[in-house]
């Protein structure tokens, strides 16, 4: 297949494409995905302690997602390899990414979902984009087995983390931090599920290191959900619990990928609760004016806990916020919503109700 280049192609492929397993036969797509902002905290940072706190809006990704930036390069490869097809698993973003390249390469698209506990947003998404979904009565582990076996039997590429090629455009991102800042950071925080991404952020900070691109990498800080924390108890856990759907993975794919990230780093996966995780949701949106999923907030909330123990003074931390709050418009509503009383369409009663009187 030629390699096309779109015209005012900014993806991560054609951006990085030195550092990703890019051939000339490679075809270079992109929905604009990577080079996300890199935002400083308006107010908790000094609640921190820490020297510089930033975020990393993944949401600003196409989709609303980090899973973008590995979906390109795991569609590209599999149209490379002449696939007609993709599948994937997913508790939401992983569908709604690979559905929209799937709709941007002509490709078809599989997708298989636990039943009832994916968001709204994710789900609308990958409808709009013409997906074939699959719910299942079960959880997210058991639609990723069967992705595996589905793709082990016929000729569809499986686009799940487990795919090599999502890790290494994932990996990007920390490309990018290191580009924006100078240096790497002394912290990443960043929330873990199927842990492919602390996986990716970790390979992106070594090679760039390696290619004395930073003169540091990161101690990573993963955090999972206390209801959904296998990392963190060392065991897989059956019925993962979490209003934080993203990260609700009772055994992670990534596993050996994120312990190895944690202990050569110098870093820790320790886990939050749910009602942490909406303080943090809260936080965001009130004093930062950043709208996240429930499970962006996850390593915002652990942050939060642990600069209570562990010395920041000095550091500089970057919080990669995942998802958007978009994404999941029924918790936000749960969460925040007043309840409105209509008033008469008259400047005495909006005073009143704006409290001027
Ligand atoms: C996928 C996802 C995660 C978890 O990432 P893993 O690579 O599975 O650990 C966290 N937050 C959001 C918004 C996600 O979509």
């Amino acid at each position: 297949m030629p390699t096309t280049v779109e015209p005012h192609a900014t993806g991560v492929l054609e951006r990085y494409k030195a550092l990703l397993p890019v051939t000339d036969a490679t075809p270079l797509i992109t929905l604009g995905e990577g080079a996300t902002p890199l935002v400083r905290s308006a107010r908790l940072e000094a609640e921190v302690g820490c020297e510089a706190l930033y975020f990393k809006l993944e949401s600003c990704n196409p989709t609303g997602s980090f899973k973008d930036r590995g979906m390109v390069v795991a569609v590209a490869k599999a149209m490379e390899q002449g696939a007609k097809a993709v599948m994937c698993a997913s508790t939401g973003n992983t569908s709604a990414s690979a559905a929209a390249y799937a709709a941007r390469c002509g490709l078809d698209v599989y997708v298989i979902v636990p039943h009832g506990n994916i968001a709204e947003g994710k789900l609308a998404q990958a409808v709009a984009h013409g997906a074939r979904i699959i719910a299942i009565e079960g959880s997210f582990d058991d639609a990723l087995r069967l992705a595996r076996e589905i793709t082990d039997r016929y000729p569809i590429a499986l686009v799940n983390s487990v795919n090599p090629h999502r890790i290494e455009g994932q990996k990007t991102a920390s490309f990018e931090i290191v580009d924006v800042l100078g240096d790497a950071p002394d912290i990443l925080c960043l929330p873990v599920g199927n842990a492919g991404n602390i996986t990716a952020y970790w390979k992106g900070f070594v090679e760039y290191y390696q290619q004395e691109q930073a003169t540091k990498k990161p101690m990573m800080w993963g955090f999972q959900a206390s209801g959904a924390a296998p990392i963190v108890s060392g065991e897989p856990v059956p019925e993962p619990k979490t209003l934080a759907t993203a990260i609700r993975i009772g055994n992670p794919a990534s596993w050996q990928g994120a312990t190895d990230a944690r202990d050569a780093s110098g870093g820790a996966i320790t886990a939050v609760t749910d009602a942490e995780i909406l303080i943090a949701y809260r936080r965001l949106a009130q004093d930062e004016g950043i709208f996240c999923e429930p499970a962006s907030a996850a390593c915002v909330a652990g942050l939060m806990t642990r600069a209570n123990s562990e010395d920041v003074a000095g550091k500089t931390v970057v919080c990669v916020i995942t998802g958007s709050g978009l994404k999941d418009p029924e918790r936000a509503m749960a969460e925040f919503a007043p309840e409105l009383q209509p008033v008469a369409p008259e400047l005495s009663l909006v005073e009143q109700e704006m409290g001027l009187q």
